[in-house]
């Protein structure tokens, strides 16, 4: 699987509104929010998909739902609550093939989703 956008997000160069980095993980502001506020955390090794992650990756895809866990406590969107999405392949709405967490808040969440 070849590079994509988040990759050049996460090299610099293509600018994002980026508001957390450490090591492994890069959180940055959907350029198409659905929600007051819509957040991507990616790992910075690029895996495509959930479906392509192995048991060596599960270190890090613990970094970056509890990157996700930490950013929602800190700016206090906790409480009221949060929702987490990773889309995995076409039925699953994916459109960038870089494995990334969505983290939407500010807003009433519904289920089932569309
Ligand atoms: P997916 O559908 O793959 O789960 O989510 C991809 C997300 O990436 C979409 O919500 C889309 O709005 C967002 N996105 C696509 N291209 C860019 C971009 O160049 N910059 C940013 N910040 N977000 C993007």
């Amino acid at each position: 699987m070849g590079d994509t956008i988040f990759g050049k997000i996460i090299r610099r160069e293509i600018p994002a509104d980026i508001v957390y980095e450490d090591d492994d993980v890069l959180a940055f502001r959907d350029l198409n929010p659905q929600a007051p506020v819509h957040l991507l955390f990616v790992p910075k090794k690029p895996i495509a998909t959930l479906d392509g992650a192995t048991p060596a990756d599960a270190e890090l895809l613990g970094k970056v739902l509890l990157a996700a866990a930490a950013y929602a406590r800190r700016e206090g969107l906790a409480d009221q609550g949060y929702r987490t999405v990773i889309n995995c392949n076409e039925y699953g709405g994916q459109t960038v093939f870089h494995l990334h967490l969505h983290l939407l808040a500010g807003r009433q969440m519904h289920w089932p989703p569309g």
